[in-house]
């Protein structure tokens, strides 16, 4: 049966898309093996030209995918907007790396000892529904920089811009192949990949208990795995913080997505001594966040992806909330921007909502902050709020995270590692770091003497 995707914030069907099963797994992982020789001989920097034709496309075609990524996911057309700008971004970094990723040569006695950087082979990789493309694409630039050719899974409910990406990658020149989109079901698409002899690495990004499976699956074949899991991170307020500047900041690190975000600061940590006055700080901020349609240029937050999603994210909310905002009543996934007041082993602060909703704890001190901050299973991101730098530092390095940012609650950039700690999952992605997951050393020996 053909798939039908949906408009998040109107429930319209807006396509039909074939679904793949396991015969047309294999076929795809068999035209990306067939397509490896060839793309592996191209010079480095034809393939890097090939990356940077592909970046101007999406460039040129911005505004389209932007519209696609929008009508599937929900996502306010500004915010779509700049994370398509961050598509082509990430394809130019990558189309410049391709010939900076140097093997070595090693001093040994009795001859030369080098290093490659060898490709994997054929690689899968598999995306959730949250960013579509923007997650493609941090596999898809350093995959294809280091001369690997790849079968792409989109989610199910948000097919429609990794296959006109894939398009685009036709129009650039790269060969036939080389990049293989398959529409279908995680189990099955998804852990055929998982379970194919022939499929080198498995690139994950999406919830943990799926990541754990995708694990279990690739022992099988000693796959290597890159997992880009679950999350529920801390933001963490220090009285001494320019309260105003945080709380004004705070609803976007949590709602933006409409908190379908796996770097959500969706715990709140407020020293005591600051509480009250940053929680009525935070209210007037969420107060303000523009939900509602999103076509208008306007709109912050748009709706959850699903029905049942949202089902989900309101089981979180059993208590009366400190706060919680308007959403259109109307046909549409919505649920409004919530803040509840939590303690730390609370549900809605243990586990991850992947929805507007923002748990507010106290703590007392530094070392409470910190205690809290890490008890949790998760690691991936975090914020801290501090006008004292020292402290600032002590604390981002007591942090068992991933990525975190200092009075800021940016920490996603193209140049830049991003990755877990503990059960947020392992391996980097962006940056020259994720150039290590997409490659493999090789090491030579060449005796010199006779
Ligand atoms: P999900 O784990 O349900 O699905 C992710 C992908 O895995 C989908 O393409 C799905 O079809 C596929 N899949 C499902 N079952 C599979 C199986 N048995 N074998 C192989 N593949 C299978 O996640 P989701 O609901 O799409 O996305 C939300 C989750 O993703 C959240 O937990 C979020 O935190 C996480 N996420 C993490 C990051 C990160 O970089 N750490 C980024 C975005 C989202």
């Amino acid at each position: 049966m053909p798939l039908r995707v949906v408009n998040p914030a109107t429930e319209e069907q807006i396509a039909e898309v074939e679904r793949a099963g396991v015969d047309e797994t294999d076929a795809a992982v068999a035209a990306a093996r067939a397509a490896c020789p060839a793309w592996r001989a191209v010079t480095p920097s034809d393939r890097g030209r090939l990356l940077r034709r592909l970046a101007t496309l999406v460039e040129e075609h911005g505004e389209e995918l932007a519209r696609i990524e929008s009508r599937n996911v929900g996502k306010p057309i500004a915010g779509a907007r700049a994370e398509v700008g961050m598509v082509a971004d990430v394809f130019h970094f990558y189309a410049g790396a391709v010939d900076k990723k140097h093997g070595e040569t090693i001093p040994v006695a009795g001859g030369v000892d080098m290093t490659f950087r060898e490709p994997l082979g054929v690689v899968g990789l598999i995306v959730p529904w949250n960013f579509p493309l923007n997650i493609a694409s941090w596999k898809l630039g350093p995959a294809l920089a280091c001369g690997n050719t790849v079968v792409l899974k989109p989610a199910e409910l948000t097919p429609l811009s990794a296959l006109r990406l894939a398009e685009l990658a036709r129009d650039a020149g790269i060969p036939d192949g080389v990049i293989n989109v398959l529409v279908g079901k995680g189990s099955v698409v998804g852990q055929r990949l998982v379970e194919h002899p022939d499929v080198a690495k498995i690139g994950f990004t999406g919830s943990t208990e799926v990541g754990r499976s995708v694990m279990k699956g690739a022992a099988q074949t000693i796959k290597r795995v890159t997992l880009e899991l679950g999350g529920k991170s801390a933001n963490v307020v220090f009285a001494d913080a320019d309260l105003e500047r945080a709380a004004a900041a705070a609803p976007y690190a949590v709602f933006d997505n409409a908190g379908q975000d796996c770097c959500a600061r969706s715990r709140i940590l407020v020293e005591k001594s600051a509480y009250d006055r940053f929680a009525q700080l935070l209210i007037d901020a969420t107060r303000n966040v523009k939900v509602g349609d999103p076509d208008d240029e306007r709109t912050e937050m748009g709706p959850l992806i699903s029905r049942q999603h949202r089902e989900t994210v309101a089981s979180f909310v059993d208590t009366s909330p400190l706060f919680q905002g308007e959403a259109p009543n109307s046909t549409g996934f919505w649920f409004p921007c919530t803040l509840v007041e939590a303690t730390n082993d609370d549900r809605v602060a243990r586990e991850e909502v992947f929805g507007p909703v923002a748990a507010l704890i106290p703590f007392a001190d530094e070392a409470d902050a910190i205690r809290i901050a890490n008890d949790t299973p998760y690691g991936l991101s975090g914020s801290i709020w501090t006008e004292n730098g020292a402290r600032a530092l002590r604390v981002a390095r007591a942090l068992e995270t991933g990525v975190l940012s200092i009075n800021s609650n940016s920490s996603v950039r193209v140049a830049t590692p991003f990755g877990g700690f503990k059960q947020s999952g392992f391996g980097r992605e962006l940056g020259m770091h994720a150039l290590d997951g997409y490659s493999e050393v090789k090491n030579i020996f060449y005796a010199t003497e006779h």
